[in-house]
């Protein structure tokens, strides 16, 4: 046995496996002269054979085979400590004989495969230690990490992380993984924070792992430097062990950037939603108000209308509630007017019509509507101007009147009896030779208003609450269609008040002034006595049966002769079928079955007939806009009255339409 090549041994399978025999090729292997220092190098047992570093899995192997071998073979690498300390590597074929003597033996031959085993480390080695695929896999990690600003290894199970880029080798580049996101991710209290450092905990990240491979998170961070961002972490699996992952790697960038941009997009989206749920309640609490201020007036016409049938013996009675039908009616009007001025200014179809108008002329009007209503509450009232307020300004007299009336008719409503109410018009100078700023102030000693109160005034619905405001009709619509007429105008409006102390209304206007080649227009005056439309003859087109006996008594009121047409054919059928000159005046609806106004009126004039073209008509309509007056004179006709009729009104058309005629 000593001549066979190679190493060649025998040793006790069980026990302490001894060793029985050992050729010189295993002595030389383990660099011993004698038996002797061999037995005293591994204490005489295959054990000591082992490197104690190999020994457990080396005896586990060999055992493996043995038993799953028919032949009792086993092949099983190992390293070896040579005598002098020098670690070699063997490789050893092993066969297990079972002898009557011996009882279990094996007899493994044994040789030296160390530059085998260097060679093949070597160039496991040389992968990962050349330099060039170092470099190439640094720059590959760090290309596709580029993007994140950190990227972490994690141990999901033993909670481990590990930073893997940027390279660095501080001491945060490793350690526990939940300190890790107590430290990194921000505790603060937004979107939900709370919820995001759980969701990053080891055990979360593995549930929401188990079926897909990649979960996004997006969390505040506390950078490094101090300061907070926003970041989104994604998470992939690196390993899984039966299905469950182990490790993990989560890779985190800023998306301050995107966060900023959403949170743009988003504030847009709030605002609209804002302004749609506002525009929503404005529209709710509209409708609320004026189911309520409809009602309220319609109310008093309906009550006092059934009583006034009761009451027809008394006349005293009678004349009473009149007056109380006539004073709802007219609330209600104002009320409709308002609202439908408030939609006009809203939908921006409010349009101004600019004209010549007298300062003088104005304010005299004014005095006239508010010095009675002052009067019937003992309070006195004084125009004052000042400076040299212009007589002729370019302006829209009718919305002016508008704006002023509506402060003193409030001066009036909110100021106690025997107060006082005034209105100062300034001259604050002129921009430029064809410009002039007039300041219109409204000044009364009444009940006033909150500093709280101030700052809503003008918006629409809002009264002030109080004992008085409950007592006075009012819809709260009044000063918004003030501001936004004031606007309109592109001027300005603002309140100074204090309760119980008064308050002070001041707008300021800019007025172009008129050229002084404009001819101011002739005042026209009229011989003003009571019946002098007695005789004159009317043709009227009103499909309404109400409307036309309304029509028929005032005109018989007025001693007028007329015929009453159910349509615009009609009319113009009677018209065509009057002698010339019969009718003075046509009054013409507008919304007619067959043939509305507009049409007839048209038609009317194309009729050929001597007086087609002079026959005065005037349409009689409850299309009251702009609009509606402009298509009128469009179609032919002189004037347009709004319904509902105001009677005195329609006396001073008749007479300007057909005094002078016939
Ligand atoms: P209304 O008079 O129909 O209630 P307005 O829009 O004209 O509506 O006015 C809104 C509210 O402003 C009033 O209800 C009242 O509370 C307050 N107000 C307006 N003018 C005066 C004033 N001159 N003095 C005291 N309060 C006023």
């Amino acid at each position: 046995m000593s001549g066979i090549p190679g190493g060649f041994f025998i040793y006790h399978a069980d026990g302490d496996e001894e060793i029985i025999y050992a050729n010189n090729e295993v002595l030389y292997l383990y660099k011993c002269e004698t038996m002797e220092q061999f037995r005293e190098l591994t204490g005489n047992s295959f054990r000591g054979m082992v490197h104690p570093d190999d020994l457990d899995e080396v005896e586990r192997s060999i055992e493996e085979q043995i038993m799953g071998s028919q032949r009792n073979l086993d092949y099983v690498e190992y390293r070896i400590t040579c005598r002098d300390g020098e670690v070699r590597w063997v490789e050893d074929f092993g066969h297990f004989v079972k002898s009557d003597v011996y009882g279990g033996v094996f007899y493994v031959f044994i040789s030296d495969v160390t530059a085998k085993m260097n060679d093949h480390t070597r160039r496991e080695n040389d992968y990962l230690n050349d330099k060039r695929d170092q470099e190439l896999l640094r720059t590959a990690l760090q290309s596709t990490a580029s993007s994140y600003r950190e990227v972490y290894m994690v141990d999901l199970t033993n909670n481990y992380y590990r930073m893997i880029y940027p390279d660095n080798h501080n001491a945060a580049a490793r350690g526990n993984y939940r300190e890790l996101l107590k430290r990194r991710v921000s505790g603060s209290q937004r979107d939900g924070q709370d919820d995001i450092r759980l969701g990053l905990q080891p055990e979360r990240l593995q549930a929401a792992l188990m079926d897909q491979n990649v979960v996004e998170f997006r969390y505040i961070r506390n950078m490094p430097e101090g300061g907070e961002e926003w970041c989104a972490a994604s998470v992939t699996v690196n390993e899984r062990a039966e299905g469950v992952p182990v490790s993990a790697v989560i890779g985190v960038r800023s998306i301050e950037q995107l966060i900023r941009s959403e949170e743009r997009q988003n504030a847009i989206l709030r605002d609209a939603l804002l302004q749609a749920q506002q525009a929503n309640a404005a529209k709710n609490m509209f409708l609320a108000n004026m189911s309520h201020d409809i009602r309220t007036p319609m109310n008093a016409i309906v009550g006092f209308s059934t009583l006034l049938e009761n009451e027809a013996e008394n006349p005293e009675k009678v004349r009473q509630y009149a007056q109380r039908i006539t004073s709802s009616s007219r609330h209600l009007l104002g009320l409709i007017n308002d609202v439908l001025d408030m939609s006009r200014i809203e939908s921006g179809n409010m349009a101004l019509s600019v004209d010549r108008m007298s300062m003088r002329e104005f304010l005299k009007e004014i005095s006239t509507i508010i010095l009675p209503q002052a009067g019937k509450k003992g309070q006195h009232f004084e125009i004052k101007t000042h400076g040299r307020v212009p007589d002729w300004i370019l302006g829209d007299q009718l919305r002016l009147e508008q704006v002023l009336i509506n402060l003193l008719t409030n001066a009036v409503k909110y100021t106690p009896e025997g107060g006082h109410i005034e209105l100062d018009v300034l001259d604050c100078g002129q921009r430029s030779p064809s410009y002039v700023h007039l300041r219109f102030i409204v000044t009364d000693d009444g009940i006033g208003m909150s500093e709280e109160f101030q700052k809503t005034i003008f918006d629409p619905f809002t009264r002030e609450v109080s004992s008085l405001t409950n007592k006075v009709q009012g819809t709260g619509l009044g000063m918004a269609i003030t501001r936004n007429l004031v606007n309109l105008m592109s001027g300005t409006i603002s309140v100074k008040s204090k309760k119980d102390e008064g308050s002070t209304f001041t707008v300021d206007l800019e007025f172009a002034l008129p050229t002084q080649t404009e001819e101011p227009r002739p005042d026209t005056t009229v011989e003003d006595t009571e019946r002098v439309l007695v005789g004159k003859r009317i043709l009227a087109a009103e499909d309404n049966e109400l409307n036309a006996e309304i029509l028929g008594e005032v005109l018989k009121l007025e001693g007028v002769n007329y015929d009453i047409a159910q349509d615009g054919a009609k009319a113009v059928e009677l018209f065509l079928n009057s002698p010339p000159g019969w009718y003075d005046m046509i009054l013409l609806d507008i919304q007619m079955p067959r043939m509305n106004g507009y049409d007839a009126a048209v038609a009317i004039r194309a009729s050929g007939r001597p007086d087609a073209g002079t026959v005065p008509i005037a349409a009689m309509t409850a299309n009251a806009f702009t609009e509606d007056v402009q298509r009128a004179i469009n179609s032919g006709m002189n004037e347009h009255i709004s319904k509902p009729i105001d009677i005195a009104a329609l006396h001073e058309t008749f007479k300007r339409l057909m005094i002078g005629r016939k």
